[in-house]
């Protein structure tokens, strides 16, 4: 595999559904409220992405070596759980909860993939910092992310960032996105200065850092899907793609 430099009409188009992917999962965040079941919060993200048209990139992605399809189109992950959350009319949103609502858009045959990590109700000052260090995290590593540096650059910025405060998930990793819902280069959470992939004009990457409020070790669930951390500590997720260029990256998900 190798790093796929998009063409000016392919940015075009990744732009426009990056765009609508942020309204989208802007309108998906302020619906999780106390007394809502993740079920209800994907079919709302799934009734929005087909009225404007797109499709969900998640529903039905079945990753190599996946015992089973994801059945959803968007991952909803609750507290100790990091990523890939599976929604369910069991699982009914209460105060004090943080989510992490991660959806994908297949615009016009190109992919853009966005995270938040939100507050239900009113949630604890340790979970609120959590939430502002990840995202503060995200920020550290798209700033990092300018042309002509490296994956090892981005990494390191927002490990050092981190400084420890805070687990850092490492089996999971930021990646090219575009063409398809995961390319080359993978960009993990950590790294060293200078090493790795040269990030290039016109790649398009997400970032997307996973703190836990413990350490960085994490389990799969029963579901074979959803990520959760180890310790059973919280977990906080932040995500945009951006295009590469000459200087400071350009957020496409916003
Ligand atoms: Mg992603």
């Amino acid at each position: 595999m190798s790093v796929i430099i998009k063409t000016k009409e392919q940015i075009e188009i990744i732009r426009e559904g990056g765009k609508i992917l942020a309204k989208v999962l802007e309108k998906v965040a302020k619906k999780a409220k106390p007394g809502i079941s993740t079920f209800e919060l994907d079919k709302y993200a799934f009734d929005l992405i087909k009225e404007g048209g797109d499709t969900p990139a998640f529903l039905n992605y079945r990753p190599v070596g996946a015992p089973k399809a994801f059945p959803a189109s968007i991952c909803i992950s609750v507290n100790n759980e990091i990523v890939h959350g599976i929604p369910s009319k069991a699982r009914v949103l209460k105060e004090g909860d943080i989510v992490s609502l991660d959806l994908g858009l297949k615009h016009k045959g190109l992919f853009t993939d966005h995270a938040v990590t939100v507050p239900v109700g009113k949630i604890s000052k340790r979970d609120q910092e959590l939430l502002d260090k990840t995202k503060k995290a995200l920020e550290v590593g798209i700033w990092a992310a300018q042309g002509g540096a490296t994956v090892g650059d981005v990494g390191h910025a927002i490990e050092s960032f981190v400084n420890r405060k805070y687990g850092i998930v490492r089996e999971l990793s930021g990646h090219g996105v575009g063409v398809k819902i995961h390319e080359d280069p993978y960009i993990p959470n950590y790294g060293k200065a200078g090493k790795g992939q040269k990030l290039l004009p016109g790649m398009i990457i997400a970032i997307e850092p996973m703190l836990n409020m413990g350490s960085d070790y994490i389990t799969t669930a029963d579901d074979n899907w959803t990520i959760k951390t180890a310790d059973g500590s919280r977990s906080a997720h932040f995500e945009h793609t951006i295009l590469i260029t000459e200087g400071e990256a350009e957020i496409l998900t916003k």
